[in-house]
């Protein structure tokens, strides 16, 4: 438990408003239909989770509702598998976040027997000057990760199985990987329940009333709470378009997974690292647990209805990856696909997460934009929500609700 926090003491805004909390071990209030928590968390995705975990592990009482369980196939948390690096440009919070975060994921897994991660070495694949992959590097120097440059010929004689074809040098983190999405997530839900976390699936309204909130609807049921959090991922904007349909932009992104020749070890671990080419929008995955060469498509793609979006691969898309994947993996140009996915990133305007009060609500939350880069810092960003609710202080502004535009100019990649 956080040293600052006691099961009866919490700071949070809706304490200082009078509201009052009762530890885990007190409230045992289950009047038909109500239930009362300290936090109230709607959303299991990698934010909701660990920001669950984080809470309860301060002694709180804590709920996570989800309407279609953690990491489900419409959550942008779901599937298989997320790129987890330390290489931010010059944006060194997200770079201290990320390392943060692979501490905390390999504790996770450690202490469960679960794999969730997999050390397979990333690599930013760069043309020329690259200034944000040199911004990179520098950040690496400075906060003390290690990484190595390496020239194109140390590009070729490590990997001879990639075509670099315009790639000039690159940058290498040897301990960044993998993450397993799902399982990681759920992974993540399990331990909550088992410390005594209560999860509940259902589909929770935003609050109704323009006075302070003390409960929400959750189907049926009346959840009571002093503060809540909504980490809704690409659902923000449907729950409160007031104040994010148009600040929350779902996008619809597409994932590939190519077949590997028989018998052939050079495009899983240790022969095939994790790597990003920037220039291309294309990052792809090893081969893991034989699920099939990842590739995907970085680039922001056309508006997407979580909920309802078909999640099929368009023949455009098909084609221009296979065509991409033939020229860089020339083994693997015949190569099928063997699976695919569909899934949404839910971007703010420049990529930086939200992190804020709801402007009506101090006690209410509102947690996302995690802009497709958002999965590897769940841990940090669960550590940093339960701070904000357990210990009060402003969030950072590159957080904040006011920094989030209408229009979508991308900064952080
Ligand atoms: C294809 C793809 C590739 C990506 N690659 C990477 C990567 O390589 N590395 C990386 O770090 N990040 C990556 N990301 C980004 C990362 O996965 C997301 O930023 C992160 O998962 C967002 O998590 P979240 O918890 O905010 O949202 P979600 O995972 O979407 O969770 C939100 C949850 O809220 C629930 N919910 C919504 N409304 C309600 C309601 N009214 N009541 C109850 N429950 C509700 C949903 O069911 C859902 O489970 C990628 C994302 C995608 C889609």
């Amino acid at each position: 438990m956080n040293p600052g926090v006691s099961r009866r003491t919490f700071v949070g805004a809706a304490v200082a408003a009078g509201a009052s909390v009762k530890s885990r071990a007190q409230n045992g209030s289950r009047a038909a239909g109500s239930l009362a928590y300290d936090v109230a968390i709607v959303g299991s995705g990698v934010f909701g989770a660990w920001t669950a975990r984080h809470l309860l592990s301060r002694g709180l009482r804590v709920a996570l509702i989800d309407k279609y369980g953690p990491g489900s196939s419409r959550a942008s948390s779901g599937g298989e598998t997320r790129v987890i690096r330390m290489g931010y440009g010059s944006q060194e919070i997200y770079t201290r976040m990320s390392w943060d975060s692979l501490t905390q994921w390999k504790n996770l897994e450690r202490a469960t027997g679960e794999r969730l991660f997999t050390e397979t070495g990333m690599v930013f694949l760069a043309r020329g000057k690259d200034e944000l992959t040199n911004d990179s590097l520098a950040m690496l120097n400075k906060v003390g990760i290690p990484h190595e440059r390496l020239e194109r010929a140390d590009l070729v004689a490590r990997y001879p199985q990639i075509d670099f074809g315009p790639i000039t040098w690159a940058l290498s983190e040897p301990r960044s990987g993998a993450l397993f999405a799902r399982r990681a997530v759920q992974t993540v839900v399990r331990e909550f329940q088992k410390a005594g976390g209560e999860f509940i699936l259902g589909q929770a309204d935003a609050p109704s009333t323009d006075a302070a909130v003390t409960s929400i609807k959750v189907g049926e049921r009346t959840v009571r709470a002093t503060n809540f959090v909504f980490a809704c991922g690409p659902w923000l904007g449907k729950i409160f378009p007031d104040v994010l349909g148009d600040r929350i932009f779902p996008t619809r992104q597409e994932v590939f997974y190519f077949g590997v020749p028989p018998g052939d070890d050079r495009f899983g671990p240790p022969k095939m690292p994790t790597w990003i080419d920037f220039g291309a929008e294309i990052y792809g995955i090893p081969d893991l647990e034989t699920r099939g060469f990842k590739c995907a498509i970085d680039k922001h793609g056309p508006k997407f209805d979580p909920d309802s979006g078909e999640r099929l691969v368009t023949a455009e898309s098909t084609a221009m990856v296979k065509s991409f994947v033939a020229e860089r993996f020339p083994a693997l140009k015949n190569a099928p696909i063997v699976g695919s996915e569909v899934c949404q990133y839910e971007n703010s305007s420049n990529g930086d997460f939200l992190i804020d009060r709801h402007p009506k609500h101090s006690n209410v939350w509102l947690v996302g934009g995690g802009s497709g880069h958002g999965f590897k810092h769940g841990p940090a960003l669960g550590a940093y929500v339960a701070d904000r609710i357990t210990k009060g202080g402003a969030t950072d502004a590159k957080f904040s609700l006011a920094t989030k535009e209408k229009v979508q100019a991308r900064v952080v990649h």
